[in-house]
């Protein structure tokens, strides 16, 4: 059996789509095409690709429709291909189920990290979640079971509500996180105060980061969220 991964890309100007097949293809994976949200659903259905890069600006059909339409039956990973300034469009596609997204113009590198990221969160139970009970990232160590922080050898201390936040952002690495996903498992679904999440993650921030200005651990997604970094 072929163990190279299927990647469908689903987009209709013709210079992006050879390009990041161009990239794909040189890493190994195999390349579906598809330049409309009908072959896209079609070829979803026929090929079960392995992860989707979906264009949400398509001749035929709404990028968001496309989405959904494939969420209603399969998990597969989506990483959605977006204009700049287009935070909006962005959480809302990750809201319906996008796994991540990517903004144009993007470098090769970033894309095949996206992708990469994608296909180990499908794996092994397909929740997308690490549940190991150390999680380490730089010099980074979270060890859950004993509830145990550490950067480089020295402990660091935490409320309750900064260590749930940064276990669910690391438990995420790699991913980004809509503002409302990670006030609704923090907060639970009435949350007394949108402020918190930003006074919380700047604390955090101060805590692990050494210039908490330009962090390294937790990025900033402007308008959308939040991102811990994979490694
Ligand atoms: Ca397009």
């Amino acid at each position: 059996m072929d163990s190279k991964r299927r990647v469908l890309i689903v987009e209709d100007e013709m210079g992006i789509s050879n390009f990041i097949s161009a990239v794909l293809t040189a890493s190994d994976y195999i390349v579906i095409k598809a330049v409309s949200g009908k072959e896209a659903l079609e070829q979803t259905a026929s090929y079960s690709p392995d992860v989707i890069l979906l264009d949400l600006g398509l001749p035929d059909m709404e990028g968001l429709d496309v989405l959904q339409k494939i969420r209603a039956w399969s998990k597969v990973p989506i990483i959605i291909v977006s204009a700049r300034d287009r935070e909006r469009e962005k959480v809302m596609a990750l809201d319906l189920g996008a796994d991540d997204y990517i903004t144009k113009p993007f470098g090769t590198s970033e894309l095949l990290a996206r992708i990469r990221t994608a296909l180990r969160h499908m794996q092994p139970n397909g929740k997308g979640v690490a549940d190991d009970a150390i999680i380490q990232i730089q010099n980074l160590s979270i060890d859950d079971t004993r509830r145990l922080v550490k950067i480089a050898n020295t402990e660091i201390h935490f409320t309750p509500i900064e260590y749930k936040i940064l276990l669910l952002l690391a438990r995420h690495a790699g991913k980004v996180l809509t503002h409302d996903f990670i006030i609704r498992e923090i907060w639970g679904p009435y949350p007394s105060e949108n402020q918190a999440l930003r006074v919380n993650l700047s604390n955090i921030r101060r805590k692990i980061e050494k210039n908490p200005a330009e962090p390294v651990y937790i990025l900033t997604e402007v308008g959308v969220g939040y991102r811990m970094v994979e490694e």
